[in-house]
Protein backbone atom coordinates (compact mmCIF):
# COMPACT_ATOMS: atom_id res chain seq x y z
CA UNK A 1 0.00 0.00 0.00
CA UNK A 2 1.91 3.14 -1.07
CA UNK A 3 2.45 5.75 1.69
CA UNK A 4 2.52 3.18 4.39
CA UNK A 5 5.93 3.03 6.19
CA UNK A 6 8.04 0.24 8.24
CA UNK A 7 11.21 -0.23 9.34
CA UNK A 8 13.81 -1.75 7.78
CA UNK A 9 16.87 -0.34 8.46
CA UNK A 10 20.00 -0.80 6.27
CA UNK A 11 22.74 -3.20 7.20
CA UNK A 12 25.51 0.05 6.47
CA UNK A 13 27.13 0.62 9.15
CA UNK A 14 27.39 4.58 9.66
CA UNK A 15 31.73 5.32 9.71
CA UNK A 16 32.92 8.72 10.23
CA UNK A 17 36.74 8.06 9.83
CA UNK A 18 38.88 5.53 8.16
CA UNK A 19 39.98 3.39 11.43
CA UNK A 20 39.84 -0.25 10.34
CA UNK A 21 36.06 -2.05 10.90
CA UNK A 22 36.19 -4.72 12.84
CA UNK A 23 33.57 -6.58 12.05
CA UNK A 24 33.06 -5.95 8.24
CA UNK A 25 28.93 -6.75 7.97
CA UNK A 26 28.39 -8.72 4.25
CA UNK A 27 26.48 -6.39 1.63
CA UNK A 28 22.76 -7.05 1.33
CA UNK A 29 20.57 -6.94 -1.56
CA UNK A 30 17.33 -5.78 -1.49
CA UNK A 31 14.07 -7.07 -2.56
CA UNK A 32 10.00 -6.43 -1.60
CA UNK A 33 11.27 -3.56 0.63
CA UNK A 34 13.28 -5.52 2.55
CA UNK A 35 16.94 -6.55 3.52
CA UNK A 36 17.95 -10.21 1.94
CA UNK A 37 21.16 -11.54 2.61
CA UNK A 38 22.66 -13.38 -0.25
CA UNK A 39 23.30 -17.08 -0.40
CA UNK A 40 25.55 -16.87 -2.85
CA UNK A 41 29.18 -18.81 -2.92
CA UNK A 42 30.82 -15.38 -5.22
CA UNK A 43 31.80 -12.49 -2.87
CA UNK A 44 33.39 -9.36 -3.94
CA UNK A 45 35.40 -8.06 -1.41
CA UNK A 46 35.48 -3.94 -0.83
CA UNK A 47 38.29 -2.51 0.37
CA UNK A 48 38.31 1.41 1.63
CA UNK A 49 40.78 2.92 -1.07
CA UNK A 50 42.17 5.02 1.68
CA UNK A 51 43.46 2.25 3.70
CA UNK A 52 42.78 -0.79 1.85
CA UNK A 53 41.22 -2.23 4.59
CA UNK A 54 38.23 -4.45 4.07
CA UNK A 55 35.14 -3.25 4.47
CA UNK A 56 33.01 -5.36 3.38
CA UNK A 57 31.52 -8.34 0.77
CA UNK A 58 29.31 -7.68 -1.87
CA UNK A 59 27.51 -10.95 -2.68
CA UNK A 60 27.67 -12.04 -6.80
CA UNK A 61 23.58 -12.46 -6.50
CA UNK A 62 22.89 -15.71 -7.53
CA UNK A 63 20.38 -16.55 -10.62
CA UNK A 64 17.98 -17.55 -8.20
CA UNK A 65 17.47 -14.33 -5.78
CA UNK A 66 17.98 -12.02 -8.95
CA UNK A 67 14.78 -13.62 -10.46
CA UNK A 68 13.22 -12.93 -7.52
CA UNK A 69 13.59 -9.09 -7.62
CA UNK A 70 12.70 -9.05 -11.08
CA UNK A 71 9.33 -11.41 -10.01
CA UNK A 72 8.66 -8.38 -7.17
CA UNK A 73 9.62 -5.87 -9.73
CA UNK A 74 6.77 -7.27 -11.87
CA UNK A 75 4.07 -7.62 -9.47
CA UNK A 76 4.55 -4.37 -8.21
CA UNK A 77 3.98 -3.33 -11.24
CA UNK A 78 0.29 -2.95 -11.89
CA UNK A 79 -0.61 -1.53 -8.62
CA UNK A 80 2.46 1.03 -9.06
CA UNK A 81 0.95 1.93 -12.34
CA UNK A 82 -2.26 2.70 -11.09
CA UNK A 83 -1.34 4.54 -7.94
CA UNK A 84 -2.24 8.35 -8.37
CA UNK A 85 0.34 10.23 -10.05
CA UNK A 86 -0.44 12.90 -7.15
CA UNK A 87 -0.04 10.14 -4.22
CA UNK A 88 3.44 9.04 -6.41
CA UNK A 89 4.76 12.92 -6.02
CA UNK A 90 4.14 12.55 -2.14
CA UNK A 91 6.00 9.35 -1.63
CA UNK A 92 8.50 11.28 -4.13
CA UNK A 93 8.38 14.35 -1.62
CA UNK A 94 9.02 12.25 1.55
CA UNK A 95 12.09 10.84 -0.37
CA UNK A 96 13.35 14.07 -1.04
CA UNK A 97 13.10 15.47 2.88
CA UNK A 98 14.70 11.51 3.95
CA UNK A 99 17.59 12.45 1.77
CA UNK A 100 18.07 15.40 2.76
CA UNK A 101 18.10 14.10 6.24
CA UNK A 102 20.82 11.33 5.96
CA UNK A 103 22.76 13.39 3.83
CA UNK A 104 25.48 13.03 5.97
CA UNK A 105 24.92 9.62 6.31
CA UNK A 106 24.58 8.91 2.23
CA UNK A 107 28.03 11.14 2.25
CA UNK A 108 29.95 9.43 4.94
CA UNK A 109 29.24 5.91 3.00
CA UNK A 110 30.88 6.91 -0.23
CA UNK A 111 33.61 8.59 1.50
CA UNK A 112 34.58 5.32 3.31
CA UNK A 113 34.02 2.93 -0.08
CA UNK A 114 34.55 5.38 -2.98
CA UNK A 115 37.28 7.52 -1.67
CA UNK A 116 36.53 10.48 -2.41
CA UNK A 117 36.76 13.52 0.34
CA UNK A 118 33.45 14.14 2.81
CA UNK A 119 32.44 17.36 1.24
CA UNK A 120 32.86 16.69 -2.59
CA UNK A 121 31.10 13.03 -1.53
CA UNK A 122 27.92 15.81 -0.39
CA UNK A 123 28.12 17.17 -3.54
CA UNK A 124 27.68 13.35 -5.16
CA UNK A 125 24.37 13.11 -3.16
CA UNK A 126 22.72 16.88 -3.54
CA UNK A 127 23.54 16.14 -7.75
CA UNK A 128 21.04 12.96 -7.24
CA UNK A 129 18.91 14.73 -5.00
CA UNK A 130 18.05 17.63 -7.40
CA UNK A 131 17.01 14.98 -9.54
CA UNK A 132 14.53 13.74 -7.21
CA UNK A 133 13.37 17.33 -6.12
CA UNK A 134 12.96 18.04 -10.30
CA UNK A 135 10.47 14.50 -10.28
CA UNK A 136 8.26 16.22 -7.82
CA UNK A 137 7.18 18.45 -10.36
CA UNK A 138 5.75 15.17 -12.35
CA UNK A 139 2.12 17.24 -12.69
CA UNK A 140 3.33 19.78 -14.99
CA UNK A 141 6.01 17.74 -16.81
CA UNK A 142 3.96 14.82 -18.10
CA UNK A 143 0.97 16.58 -19.26
CA UNK A 144 0.26 15.21 -22.60
CA UNK A 145 -1.41 16.97 -25.50
CA UNK A 146 -4.79 17.32 -26.82
CA UNK A 147 -6.32 18.65 -29.97
CA UNK A 148 -9.69 18.92 -31.80
CA UNK A 149 -8.62 16.82 -34.95
CA UNK A 150 -12.29 17.33 -36.96
CA UNK A 151 -15.56 18.28 -35.94
CA UNK A 152 -16.52 15.92 -32.91
CA UNK A 153 -13.47 14.72 -32.58
CA UNK A 154 -10.81 14.87 -30.39
CA UNK A 155 -6.93 12.97 -30.39
CA UNK A 156 -5.39 13.23 -26.69
CA UNK A 157 -1.48 12.14 -25.89
CA UNK A 158 -0.94 10.52 -22.49
CA UNK A 159 2.53 8.61 -21.41
CA UNK A 160 2.44 5.01 -19.84
CA UNK A 161 5.65 3.48 -17.59
CA UNK A 162 7.32 0.94 -19.58
CA UNK A 163 7.25 -2.09 -16.81
CA UNK A 164 9.75 -3.31 -14.98
CA UNK A 165 13.41 -1.08 -15.84
CA UNK A 166 17.02 -1.93 -14.95
CA UNK A 167 19.99 0.61 -14.16
CA UNK A 168 23.64 -0.57 -14.11
CA UNK A 169 26.04 2.30 -12.30
CA UNK A 170 29.61 2.47 -12.30
CA UNK A 171 31.45 3.51 -8.94
CA UNK A 172 32.41 7.01 -9.30
CA UNK A 173 29.46 8.77 -8.20
CA UNK A 174 27.47 6.12 -5.56
CA UNK A 175 24.47 8.30 -5.01
CA UNK A 176 24.17 10.41 -8.30
CA UNK A 177 24.19 7.94 -10.42
CA UNK A 178 21.44 5.48 -8.96
CA UNK A 179 19.63 8.75 -8.56
CA UNK A 180 19.47 9.42 -12.26
CA UNK A 181 17.20 6.21 -12.72
CA UNK A 182 15.37 6.21 -9.23
CA UNK A 183 13.27 8.71 -9.09
CA UNK A 184 12.61 9.51 -13.25
CA UNK A 185 11.55 6.00 -13.28
CA UNK A 186 9.31 5.40 -10.58
CA UNK A 187 7.57 9.05 -10.61
CA UNK A 188 6.57 7.50 -14.13
CA UNK A 189 5.32 4.92 -12.83
CA UNK A 190 7.74 2.02 -13.35
CA UNK A 191 9.28 -0.24 -10.80
CA UNK A 192 12.66 -0.95 -11.19
CA UNK A 193 16.17 -3.05 -10.51
CA UNK A 194 19.24 -1.55 -9.19
CA UNK A 195 22.47 -2.86 -9.90
CA UNK A 196 24.60 -0.65 -7.78
CA UNK A 197 28.64 -0.67 -8.46
CA UNK A 198 29.93 -3.81 -6.86
CA UNK A 199 33.05 -1.45 -5.67
CA UNK A 200 30.65 0.84 -3.84
CA UNK A 201 27.19 -0.19 -3.13
CA UNK A 202 26.52 1.45 0.85
CA UNK A 203 25.15 4.61 -0.54
CA UNK A 204 22.47 2.87 -2.86
CA UNK A 205 21.79 0.59 -0.06
CA UNK A 206 20.92 3.61 2.05
CA UNK A 207 18.91 4.98 -0.44
CA UNK A 208 17.01 1.64 -1.12
CA UNK A 209 16.17 1.94 3.15
CA UNK A 210 15.03 5.84 2.86
CA UNK A 211 12.64 4.74 -0.57
CA UNK A 212 10.85 2.31 2.01
CA UNK A 213 10.72 4.50 4.44
CA UNK A 214 9.33 7.61 2.36
CA UNK A 215 6.50 4.95 1.55
CA UNK A 216 7.12 3.51 -1.60
CA UNK A 217 5.42 -0.10 -1.93
CA UNK A 218 7.17 -3.44 -2.07
CA UNK A 219 8.81 -4.28 -5.10
CA UNK A 220 9.17 -0.75 -6.92
CA UNK A 221 12.80 -0.13 -5.85
CA UNK A 222 15.11 -3.57 -5.76
CA UNK A 223 18.66 -3.95 -5.50
CA UNK A 224 20.58 -6.57 -7.08
CA UNK A 225 24.70 -7.03 -6.91
CA UNK A 226 27.52 -8.48 -9.23
CA UNK A 227 29.46 -7.90 -12.03
CA UNK A 228 29.63 -9.21 -15.31
CA UNK A 229 26.97 -12.25 -14.64
CA UNK A 230 24.07 -9.79 -12.88
CA UNK A 231 24.59 -7.34 -16.17
CA UNK A 232 24.64 -10.06 -18.09
CA UNK A 233 21.24 -11.51 -16.62
CA UNK A 234 19.60 -7.75 -16.60
CA UNK A 235 20.63 -7.74 -21.05
CA UNK A 236 18.73 -11.10 -21.25
CA UNK A 237 15.56 -11.19 -19.09
CA UNK A 238 12.59 -10.32 -20.82
CA UNK A 239 10.86 -8.92 -18.34
CA UNK A 240 12.94 -5.91 -18.29
CA UNK A 241 12.34 -3.16 -20.74
CA UNK A 242 14.57 -0.61 -20.24
CA UNK A 243 18.31 -0.43 -19.16
CA UNK A 244 20.61 2.79 -18.30
CA UNK A 245 23.97 2.33 -17.87
CA UNK A 246 26.81 4.64 -17.21
CA UNK A 247 30.31 3.60 -17.14
CA UNK A 248 33.15 2.64 -19.76
CA UNK A 249 32.68 2.53 -23.24
CA UNK A 250 34.23 -1.16 -23.03
CA UNK A 251 31.19 -2.52 -20.65
CA UNK A 252 28.81 0.19 -22.39
CA UNK A 253 29.19 -0.60 -25.87
CA UNK A 254 28.89 -4.51 -25.24
CA UNK A 255 25.65 -3.32 -22.79
CA UNK A 256 23.79 -0.90 -25.61
CA UNK A 257 24.65 -3.74 -28.70
CA UNK A 258 23.01 -6.67 -26.59
CA UNK A 259 20.27 -4.46 -24.50
CA UNK A 260 19.51 -3.37 -28.45
CA UNK A 261 19.37 -7.13 -29.90
CA UNK A 262 17.06 -8.28 -27.16
CA UNK A 263 14.43 -5.66 -28.36
CA UNK A 264 15.26 -3.00 -24.95
CA UNK A 265 15.38 0.64 -24.81
CA UNK A 266 18.96 1.47 -23.60
CA UNK A 267 20.57 4.49 -22.33
CA UNK A 268 24.10 4.74 -21.87
CA UNK A 269 26.52 7.71 -20.81
CA UNK A 270 29.72 6.38 -21.72
CA UNK A 271 33.38 7.52 -21.55
CA UNK A 272 35.18 10.86 -22.04
CA UNK A 273 38.17 13.05 -22.39
CA UNK A 274 36.70 16.60 -21.82
CA UNK A 275 39.24 20.04 -23.10
CA UNK A 276 39.09 23.11 -22.32
CA UNK A 277 40.51 25.92 -24.72
CA UNK A 278 42.70 28.37 -22.33
CA UNK A 279 42.70 31.98 -24.27
CA UNK A 280 44.82 34.93 -23.28
CA UNK A 281 42.33 37.63 -23.18
CA UNK A 282 41.10 35.32 -20.07
CA UNK A 283 40.44 35.76 -16.27
CA UNK A 284 43.51 34.27 -15.61
CA UNK A 285 42.87 33.89 -12.06
CA UNK A 286 39.77 32.47 -12.26
CA UNK A 287 40.82 30.43 -15.04
CA UNK A 288 44.15 28.54 -13.16
CA UNK A 289 41.48 27.70 -10.04
CA UNK A 290 38.79 25.97 -11.92
CA UNK A 291 41.17 24.37 -14.06
CA UNK A 292 43.04 22.69 -11.10
CA UNK A 293 39.43 22.41 -9.27
CA UNK A 294 38.00 20.90 -12.16
CA UNK A 295 41.09 18.76 -13.08
CA UNK A 296 42.35 17.39 -9.28
CA UNK A 297 38.98 17.23 -7.28
CA UNK A 298 37.37 13.76 -6.67
CA UNK A 299 41.10 12.50 -7.81
CA UNK A 300 39.76 13.16 -11.37
CA UNK A 301 37.41 10.58 -11.23
CA UNK A 302 34.76 12.42 -12.76
CA UNK A 303 33.34 11.70 -16.16
CA UNK A 304 33.22 15.29 -16.73
CA UNK A 305 36.49 16.04 -14.44
CA UNK A 306 38.55 18.38 -17.01
CA UNK A 307 41.75 16.53 -18.35
CA UNK A 308 42.74 18.22 -20.98
CA UNK A 309 43.66 21.72 -21.65
CA UNK A 310 44.48 23.14 -24.89
CA UNK A 311 46.35 26.62 -24.03
CA UNK A 312 46.17 28.87 -26.90
CA UNK A 313 49.03 31.70 -28.07
CA UNK A 314 51.23 32.94 -25.45
CA UNK A 315 48.74 30.95 -22.84
CA UNK A 316 51.12 27.75 -23.38
CA UNK A 317 53.27 28.58 -20.22
CA UNK A 318 50.76 28.70 -17.93
CA UNK A 319 50.89 24.87 -16.75
CA UNK A 320 53.85 26.03 -14.25
CA UNK A 321 51.24 28.61 -12.63
CA UNK A 322 48.37 25.58 -12.61
CA UNK A 323 50.77 23.29 -11.15
CA UNK A 324 51.76 25.81 -8.31
CA UNK A 325 47.90 25.66 -7.87
CA UNK A 326 47.84 22.28 -8.04
CA UNK A 327 50.56 21.57 -5.21
CA UNK A 328 48.18 23.84 -2.42
CA UNK A 329 46.06 21.12 -2.91
CA UNK A 330 46.03 18.82 0.19
CA UNK A 331 45.84 14.51 -1.06
CA UNK A 332 44.54 13.01 2.50
CA UNK A 333 42.11 10.36 3.53
CA UNK A 334 38.63 11.77 2.93
CA UNK A 335 36.99 12.17 5.94
CA UNK A 336 40.32 14.64 7.10
CA UNK A 337 39.66 18.23 7.47
CA UNK A 338 40.67 20.18 5.12
CA UNK A 339 41.14 17.35 2.35
CA UNK A 340 41.08 18.16 -0.99
CA UNK A 341 41.29 14.82 -3.30
CA UNK A 342 41.44 11.08 -1.39
CA UNK A 343 42.79 8.29 -3.04
CA UNK A 344 41.92 6.51 -6.63
CA UNK A 345 39.45 3.83 -6.44
CA UNK A 346 41.72 0.64 -6.53
CA UNK A 347 45.71 -0.52 -6.41
CA UNK A 348 45.11 -1.42 -10.43
CA UNK A 349 43.88 1.87 -10.83
CA UNK A 350 46.62 3.49 -9.36
CA UNK A 351 49.05 1.62 -11.50
CA UNK A 352 46.98 2.26 -14.51
CA UNK A 353 47.60 6.03 -14.10
CA UNK A 354 51.05 5.47 -13.28
CA UNK A 355 51.70 3.71 -16.27
CA UNK A 356 50.32 6.10 -18.38
CA UNK A 357 51.97 8.98 -16.56
CA UNK A 358 55.25 6.86 -17.25
CA UNK A 359 54.22 6.20 -21.29
CA UNK A 360 54.19 10.14 -21.47
CA UNK A 361 57.69 10.49 -20.44
CA UNK A 362 58.72 7.66 -22.79
CA UNK A 363 56.81 9.73 -25.32
CA UNK A 364 58.78 12.94 -24.81
CA UNK A 365 56.41 14.96 -23.37
CA UNK A 366 57.44 16.57 -20.13
CA UNK A 367 55.96 15.92 -16.67
CA UNK A 368 55.84 19.01 -14.82
CA UNK A 369 54.03 18.15 -11.61
CA UNK A 370 54.51 14.49 -10.71
CA UNK A 371 51.88 12.72 -8.55
CA UNK A 372 53.50 9.36 -8.39
CA UNK A 373 54.93 7.84 -5.24
CA UNK A 374 52.75 10.35 -3.30
CA UNK A 375 51.08 9.51 -0.07
CA UNK A 376 49.59 11.27 3.49
CA UNK A 377 51.64 10.15 5.90
CA UNK A 378 48.60 8.99 7.64
CA UNK A 379 47.77 6.20 5.54
CA UNK A 380 50.43 4.82 4.02
CA UNK A 381 48.73 1.64 2.86
CA UNK A 382 45.75 3.55 0.37
CA UNK A 383 46.06 3.95 -3.34
CA UNK A 384 47.48 7.29 -4.17
CA UNK A 385 48.35 9.50 -7.20
CA UNK A 386 49.16 12.72 -6.47
CA UNK A 387 48.29 15.99 -8.87
CA UNK A 388 49.99 15.34 -11.66
CA UNK A 389 50.69 17.96 -14.86
CA UNK A 390 52.04 17.01 -18.42
CA UNK A 391 52.72 19.76 -20.78
CA UNK A 392 54.11 19.13 -24.19
CA UNK A 393 51.75 16.61 -25.00
CA UNK A 394 50.67 16.34 -28.61
CA UNK A 395 47.85 13.84 -30.04
CA UNK A 396 49.67 10.34 -30.75
CA UNK A 397 50.87 10.06 -27.41
CA UNK A 398 48.71 7.11 -25.01
CA UNK A 399 48.39 9.89 -22.46
CA UNK A 400 46.11 11.74 -24.76
CA UNK A 401 44.51 9.31 -26.91
CA UNK A 402 43.16 6.89 -23.40
CA UNK A 403 40.79 8.21 -21.12
CA UNK A 404 43.30 8.21 -17.88
CA UNK A 405 40.76 8.84 -14.98
CA UNK A 406 42.74 9.97 -11.88
CA UNK A 407 44.39 13.05 -11.23
CA UNK A 408 46.10 13.90 -14.22
CA UNK A 409 46.05 16.90 -16.44
CA UNK A 410 47.58 17.10 -20.00
CA UNK A 411 48.61 19.72 -21.63
CA UNK A 412 48.51 20.32 -25.50
CA UNK A 413 49.50 23.58 -27.18
CA UNK A 414 47.52 25.42 -30.09
CA UNK A 415 48.58 29.09 -31.99
CA UNK A 416 45.00 29.94 -32.24
CA UNK A 417 41.34 29.34 -31.61
CA UNK A 418 41.06 27.61 -35.01
CA UNK A 419 43.77 24.87 -33.84
CA UNK A 420 42.20 24.81 -30.59
CA UNK A 421 38.77 23.59 -32.20
CA UNK A 422 40.49 21.44 -34.39
CA UNK A 423 42.14 19.76 -32.00
CA UNK A 424 38.85 18.92 -29.65
CA UNK A 425 36.82 18.19 -32.61
CA UNK A 426 39.67 15.56 -33.74
CA UNK A 427 38.87 13.83 -30.69
CA UNK A 428 36.55 11.05 -30.17
CA UNK A 429 35.03 11.67 -27.46
CA UNK A 430 32.12 14.20 -26.81
CA UNK A 431 31.05 14.84 -23.17
CA UNK A 432 32.16 18.10 -22.49
CA UNK A 433 34.51 21.00 -23.48
CA UNK A 434 34.97 24.19 -22.14
CA UNK A 435 36.66 27.76 -23.12
CA UNK A 436 38.11 30.33 -21.20
CA UNK A 437 37.92 33.51 -22.39
CA UNK A 438 36.52 37.52 -22.08
CA UNK A 439 35.18 37.64 -25.37
CA UNK A 440 31.53 37.33 -25.93
CA UNK A 441 32.43 36.68 -29.56
CA UNK A 442 34.69 33.97 -29.03
CA UNK A 443 32.29 31.97 -26.54
CA UNK A 444 30.32 32.35 -29.23
CA UNK A 445 32.07 31.00 -32.03
CA UNK A 446 33.68 28.14 -29.48
CA UNK A 447 29.72 27.17 -28.68
CA UNK A 448 28.65 26.72 -32.22
CA UNK A 449 31.48 24.88 -33.70
CA UNK A 450 32.74 22.63 -30.98
CA UNK A 451 31.08 19.23 -31.36
CA UNK A 452 31.19 18.55 -27.17
CA UNK A 453 27.53 17.89 -25.94
CA UNK A 454 27.90 20.06 -22.86
CA UNK A 455 29.80 23.23 -23.06
CA UNK A 456 31.22 25.42 -20.78
CA UNK A 457 31.91 29.00 -21.09
CA UNK A 458 34.18 29.79 -17.84
CA UNK A 459 32.55 27.08 -15.95
CA UNK A 460 34.70 24.15 -15.91
CA UNK A 461 32.54 21.29 -15.54
CA UNK A 462 29.23 22.01 -17.40
CA UNK A 463 26.97 19.44 -16.29
CA UNK A 464 23.56 20.69 -16.60
CA UNK A 465 21.00 20.67 -13.57
CA UNK A 466 18.51 18.12 -13.95
CA UNK A 467 15.54 20.32 -15.07
CA UNK A 468 17.95 20.00 -18.15
CA UNK A 469 19.75 17.01 -19.52
CA UNK A 470 22.91 15.23 -19.77
CA UNK A 471 23.84 16.16 -22.73
CA UNK A 472 26.88 13.81 -24.16
CA UNK A 473 28.07 13.37 -27.76
CA UNK A 474 30.08 10.98 -29.58
CA UNK A 475 32.02 8.25 -28.34
CA UNK A 476 30.73 9.33 -24.82
CA UNK A 477 26.80 8.15 -25.56
CA UNK A 478 25.87 5.34 -27.28
CA UNK A 479 23.38 5.28 -29.88
CA UNK A 480 24.09 8.86 -31.07
CA UNK A 481 22.67 10.44 -28.00
CA UNK A 482 19.08 9.44 -28.90
CA UNK A 483 18.73 8.74 -25.21
CA UNK A 484 20.19 10.76 -22.65
CA UNK A 485 19.48 10.84 -18.72
CA UNK A 486 17.10 12.63 -16.89
CA UNK A 487 15.02 16.22 -17.93
CA UNK A 488 12.42 15.32 -20.41
CA UNK A 489 14.38 13.13 -22.67
CA UNK A 490 14.75 11.01 -19.35
CA UNK A 491 11.06 11.19 -18.78
CA UNK A 492 10.12 10.11 -21.88
CA UNK A 493 12.92 7.45 -21.90
CA UNK A 494 11.11 5.59 -19.14
CA UNK A 495 7.75 6.25 -20.76
CA UNK A 496 5.80 4.55 -24.29
CA UNK A 497 3.44 7.13 -25.28
CA UNK A 498 -0.30 6.37 -26.41
CA UNK A 499 -2.22 8.55 -28.32
CA UNK A 500 -6.41 8.15 -28.15
CA UNK A 501 -9.17 9.21 -30.67
CA UNK A 502 -11.90 9.70 -30.11
CA UNK A 503 -15.69 10.80 -31.24
CA UNK A 504 -18.75 12.00 -29.92
CA UNK A 505 -21.38 12.90 -32.17
CA UNK A 506 -25.04 12.77 -31.44
CA UNK A 507 -26.48 9.34 -32.34
CA UNK A 508 -29.27 10.16 -34.91
CA UNK A 509 -26.50 11.98 -37.13
CA UNK A 510 -24.45 8.51 -37.55
CA UNK A 511 -24.86 7.28 -40.91
CA UNK A 512 -26.21 4.45 -41.95
CA UNK A 513 -23.81 3.25 -44.34
CA UNK A 514 -20.50 2.00 -43.58
CA UNK A 515 -17.43 4.29 -45.31
CA UNK A 516 -14.73 2.47 -46.56
CA UNK A 517 -12.21 5.06 -47.25
CA UNK A 518 -8.86 6.32 -45.73
CA UNK A 519 -10.24 9.56 -43.24
CA UNK A 520 -9.41 12.22 -44.41
CA UNK A 521 -10.62 14.29 -41.15
CA UNK A 522 -11.60 17.25 -43.37
P1 LIG B 1 32.79 0.22 -15.60
O1 LIG B 1 32.33 0.21 -17.03
O2 LIG B 1 33.97 -0.57 -15.24
O3 LIG B 1 31.59 -0.29 -14.67
C1 LIG B 1 30.29 0.22 -14.80
C2 LIG B 1 29.29 -0.90 -14.54
O4 LIG B 1 29.42 -1.88 -15.55
C3 LIG B 1 29.50 -1.59 -13.21
O5 LIG B 1 28.24 -1.78 -12.59
C4 LIG B 1 30.16 -2.90 -13.58
O6 LIG B 1 29.78 -3.94 -12.73
C5 LIG B 1 29.69 -3.14 -14.99
N1 LIG B 1 30.72 -3.79 -15.83
C6 LIG B 1 32.05 -3.53 -15.82
N2 LIG B 1 32.66 -4.29 -16.73
C7 LIG B 1 31.73 -5.05 -17.32
C8 LIG B 1 31.75 -6.02 -18.35
N3 LIG B 1 32.88 -6.39 -18.94
N4 LIG B 1 30.59 -6.60 -18.71
C9 LIG B 1 29.44 -6.24 -18.13
N5 LIG B 1 29.37 -5.32 -17.15
C10 LIG B 1 30.48 -4.73 -16.75
O7 LIG B 1 32.95 1.76 -15.20
P2 LIG B 1 33.53 2.33 -13.84
O8 LIG B 1 34.99 2.09 -13.79
O9 LIG B 1 32.70 1.89 -12.70
O10 LIG B 1 33.25 3.90 -14.05
C11 LIG B 1 34.17 4.74 -14.68
C12 LIG B 1 33.77 4.99 -16.12
O11 LIG B 1 32.45 5.50 -16.18
C13 LIG B 1 34.64 6.04 -16.80
O12 LIG B 1 34.90 5.62 -18.11
C14 LIG B 1 33.76 7.28 -16.79
O13 LIG B 1 34.03 8.23 -17.80
C15 LIG B 1 32.41 6.67 -16.98
N6 LIG B 1 31.35 7.56 -16.51
C16 LIG B 1 30.61 8.21 -17.44
C17 LIG B 1 29.63 9.09 -17.04
C18 LIG B 1 28.82 9.82 -18.04
O14 LIG B 1 27.76 10.33 -17.68
N7 LIG B 1 29.24 9.89 -19.29
C19 LIG B 1 29.38 9.29 -15.67
C20 LIG B 1 30.15 8.58 -14.75
C21 LIG B 1 31.13 7.72 -15.18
Amino acid sequence: QAGTTSAATSPVEYHTNHDQIQQPIDTQMFVDNAFVPSKSDQWIELYDPATNNLVTRVPQSTTEEMKAAVASAEKAFAGWKSTSLLARQQIMFKYVALIREHWDRLAASITLEQGKTFADARGDVLRGLQVAETACGITTQMQGEVLEVAKDMETRSYREPLGVVAAICPFNFPAMIPLWTIPVATITGNTCIIKPSERDPGACMILAELAEKAGFPPGVINIIHGSAKTVDFILDEPAIKAISFVGSNKAGEYIYKRASENGKRCQANLGAKNHAAVLPDCNKNHALNAIAGAAFGAAGQRCMALSTLVLVGETSNWATEIAERAKQLSMNGGFEEGADLGPVISPQAKERIESLISSAEKEGATILLDGRGQKPANYPNGNWVGPTIIANVTKDMTCYKEEIFGPVLVCLNAATLDEAIQVINDNEYGNGAAIFTRSGATATRFQKEIEAGQVGINVPIPVPLPMFSFTGNKKSIAGGGANTFYGKPGMNFYTQQKTVTSFWKAEDAVSAKANVNMPTQS
